[in-house]
């Protein structure tokens, strides 16, 4: 089956990042000298500027600090998604990332609610860390 929806671009800084999702880890970027994670991967440390960085496997477990419901598809290959639920995720580790909420009832979430993440296969190289509501 073909994945006809758009794709990340995969480089330097971000690898480790789609590598883990691969295997269903949420891993990033870990600064080694103030020691605060931060989303997305980059080259340097967004509050510090050091560059010495690794990557570090999170709780995967944050809260919804909003969220838009999708109900236009934007484009054909988005069909059969909508309504869907895209979020900006507060990780536990501080961190704050988009994502989707994956439900059955996107009308169902709201701002504050505990969510977990999941692991959405696209293709052979790209696993989406997506989000569900936590029980
Ligand atoms: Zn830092």
């Amino acid at each position: 089956m073909s994945y006809d929806k758009p794709l990340p671009v995969i480089d330097h800084d971000s690898a480790p990042y789609w590598d883990a999702a691969r295997e269903g880890r949420l891993d990033i970027p870990l600064c080694d000298d103030c020691g605060k994670h931060h989303f997305y991967p980059r080259a340097v440390c967004p509050h510090c500027f050091s560059d010495k960085l690794t990557f570090d496997t999170v709780s995967g477990r944050g809260t919804v600090h909003t969220f838009t419901i999708a109900t236009r598809p934007a484009g054909p290959a988005f069909a059969d998604d909508v309504p869907y639920v895209v979020a900006l995720i507060d990780l536990e580790e501080g961190p704050r990332m988009m994502s989707r909420v994956k439900t059955d009832d996107p009308y169902g979430v709201n701002i504050g609610d505990k969510v977990e993440v999941i692991f959405v296969k696209a293709t052979d190289e790209v696993t989406f860390p997506y989000f569900k509501l936590a029980v």
